[in-house]
């Protein structure tokens, strides 16, 4: 379901180009749960916002689903986003005067459905999550295990055709951090999500199917294709 090819991607800093991603190719198969690992700078955020969207390459193609999102203009790239990328960040992302609730309709609201079809879009992610008797607290009413809960509830509510999650577990303890796992393991095995995931988190890695590791712009170790006999 994404296709990463011959990626590369620098940037300048003053007068020097700093070479971020290296020759880099990856395969994610459809319904596959994928951590990234590797050490600081290595190129993970830069790499997950290549296949997200948020950025473009220097060189190389990135497919997702059915289209080729390195061809895309900026304009193009936010509209492709908002329908196919769900997104779950470490620090939850919501904001503080919405309720849970309207924190999670906000990418509906984007995409302007109508005020019915975003009530069962909205109240399934929600239930789903575990927090359908929270749907009118406001983050600061809500543990940080119940934001991430919310934040996921967001990332799925559009049904995205890939989920990215960058440090999904970094701000939480370890019971949150292990509810926040089953939930992404959930969504893969009950929805069938293709989910990729930046972690520092050996405990997080390990919920994955496959773990690619980068080490200074290139892909080491792991199988940049995805082990077939792992998925399911
Ligand atoms: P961490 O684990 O610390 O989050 P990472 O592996 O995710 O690290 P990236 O955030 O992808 O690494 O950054 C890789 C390198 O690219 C770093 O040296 C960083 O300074 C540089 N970099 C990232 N984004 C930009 C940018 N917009 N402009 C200039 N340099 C950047």
């Amino acid at each position: 379901i994404v296709e990463v090819r011959d990626l590369y991607k620098s940037f300048s800093r003053g007068d020097e180009k700093i070479d971020v991603l290296m020759d880099l190719t990856l395969d994610v198969q459809e319904g596959e749960f994928l951590a990234l690992m590797g050490p600081s700078g290595s190129g993970k955020t830069t790499l997950l916002n290549l296949i997200a969207g948020l950025d473009s390459p220097t060189e190389g193609t990135i497919r997702v689903g059915d289209q080729i999102i390195s061809e895309k203009s900026e304009s193009e790239l936010a509209r492709w986003r908002t329908r196919n990328v769900g997104f779950v960040f470490q620090f939850y992302n919501l904001l503080p005067v919405l309720t849970a609730y309207e924190n999670v309709e906000l990418p509906l609201l984007l995409l302007q459905l109508s005020k019915a079809q975003r009530k069962k879009q909205v109240e399934n992610a929600l239930s789903l999550v575990g927090l359908g008797d929270r749907m009118t607290h406001r983050p600061g009413q809500l543990s940080g295990g119940q934001c991430q809960r919310v934040g996921i509830a967001r990332a799925i509510v559009t049904d995205p055709t890939i989920v990215v999650c960058d440090e999904p577990t970094g701000a939480l303890d370890a019971k949150s951090a292990n509810d926040a796992l089953n939930l992404l393991g959930l969504l893969r095995s009950e929805l069938g999500k293709t989910i990729l995931m930046v972690t520092h988190d050996p405990h997080a890695a390990e919920r994955a199917q496959r773990i690619v590791q980068l080490e200074k712009g290139r892909l080491v170790g792991g199988n940049p294709l995805p082990a077939l006999a792992r998925l399911n």
